[in-house]
């Protein structure tokens, strides 16, 4: 494995960084950019955020990957990586779904007036979709799910709940898993679909997690959707979501955030002392620090590992599983260091002025719990370690 980035790719880091510091310095920044943050969903749909977006289209930063024809710069997936590196280094919003899983499926897969409708206005970043996968009864075992899709006269009707979908509260547009037949094998009867999401018969329910992430129920009650809006042929959604995954490995999960936290559990140490001796004196405070650094890196290692075989031509299921599974159960071992080393002070919420670092890690040990479920959970990924990497049988 080689991992030194080219010139060229080095050259990108150093224009996206010129980007982002003249965007720090507008008057609107802290709400753009806010490196604290636990939850993307907190910045949701700010006028603010969406200018960014839209700036960002200006520059080009959006469809980096996508084939030339469509729009796009036909360049490697590497500068999608290395973008979302530096927005997350700075706390601004990263590039998603939109360029990602559903622009990408609709390249590949997609109608040409569904081509024409869309991808236009995610380059300029005009539209915001919401993923209905997940059901009450169906995440891990995500091919269980039952939302009904009937036929009717010039499309179909939609009956059910979706789970779990970020963003449904404000997005445009809902990129939805239905069942379109229930006698066929689980895999083989789903399909996608792009319905608008303020079409009569959904209604959306919040719901409000730990870590503040807001998230929602979504409700489907008789809602018509036109032959039009199928993605693809029907019956064959299941190839088309776990296709999409592989678009996603470079996006996948940042790494730079827990660099930041990492260093910023070293200041809140030696700012730190007991029995009059500075934390980062003490044995018991070097030693768990010295180990989350070897683990920073081991995380850094395994993300490079996804980018270099991605960039390769290969499907890193394995490698995302294992820097997915390792990185979000680090940065909860970085915040239960953090309240350790705060002791009582650490449960002060950020609403309480008194709060250490204004609450910063009261709030992430409450939400990185959040990042080990959401994208599949940390025993799904233990499973395909197992199963794809190991070759272990399935379990009894
Ligand atoms: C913050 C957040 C945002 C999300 N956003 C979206 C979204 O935008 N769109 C969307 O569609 N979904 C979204 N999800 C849903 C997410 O994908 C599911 O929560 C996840 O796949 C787990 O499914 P579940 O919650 O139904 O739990 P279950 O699948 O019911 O799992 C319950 C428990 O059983 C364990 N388990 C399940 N199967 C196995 C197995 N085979 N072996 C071992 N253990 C197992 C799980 O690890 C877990 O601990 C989001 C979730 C979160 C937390």
């Amino acid at each position: 494995m080689d991992f030194e980035f080219s010139d060229e790719e080095r050259a990108f880091v150093e224009r996206v960084r010129a980007f982002l510091a003249e965007e720090a310095a507008r008057p609107d920044a802290g709400e753009i950019m806010q490196p604290n943050r636990e939850s993307d969903s907190i910045l949701a749909d700010t006028p603010a955020r969406r200018a960014f977006c839209r700036r960002m289209a200006e520059r080009g930063y959006l469809g980096l990957s996508w084939p030339v024809e469509f729009g796009g710069q036909g360049r490697s997936g590497v500068f999608e990586y290395l973008l979302n590196e530096e927005l997350a280094r700075v706390g601004a919003p990263l590039i998603g779904k939109g360029v990602g899983c559903i622009g990408q499926t609709l390249i590949r897969h997609g109608s040409d007036q569904l081509k024409r409708e869309f991808l236009p206005k995610i380059l300029k970043a005009e539209v915001e979709f919401a993923l209905g996968y997940s059901e009450p009864s169906a995440g891990s075992d995500l091919a269980a799910l039952r939302l009904r899709a009937e036929r009717c006269d010039g499309g179909w009707r939609l009956n059910g709940q979706k789970m779990f979908t970020t963003s449904a509260h404000f997005a445009d547009w809902y990129w939805l898993a239905a069942r379109t037949n229930p006698q066929a094998p689980k895999h083989k009867g789903v399909s996608l679909f792009l319905l608008p999401m303020r079409q009569a018969g959904i209604t959306v329910h919040p719901i409000e997690t730990m870590g503040e992430h807001v998230t929602n129920q979504v409700f489907l009650d008789d809602v018509f959707v036109g032959d039009d809006w199928l993605v693809g042929e029907a019956d064959r959604g299941w190839t088309y979501i776990c296709e999409a995954l592989d678009y996603e490995r470079f996006t996948f999960y940042t790494f730079s955030p827990l660099e930041q936290k990492l260093d910023a559990l070293i200041e809140l140490a030696a700012s730190r002392r007991q029995d009059g001796v500075r934390l980062t004196e003490r044995a018991d405070t070097r030693r768990a620090l010295a180990r989350l650094a070897t683990d920073v890196e081991t995380a850094r290692g395994l993300q490079r590992a996804v980018i270099w075989a991605a960039s390769h031509g290969e499907v890193p299921g394995v490698e995302a599983a294992m820097f997915k599974l390792f990185s979000t159960e680090l940065h909860q071992r970085l915040a239960n260091l953090a309240l350790d080393i705060l002791g009582p002070e650490g449960l002060l919420s950020k609403a309480d002025p008194d709060a250490p670092d204004h609450g910063k890690w009261e709030w992430s040990y409450r939400a990185t719990a959040l990042d080990t479920i959401g994208a599949g959970t940390s025993e799904i990924q233990k499973n395909i370690i197992a199963r794809r990497g190991l070759g272990l049988p399935l379990a009894g």
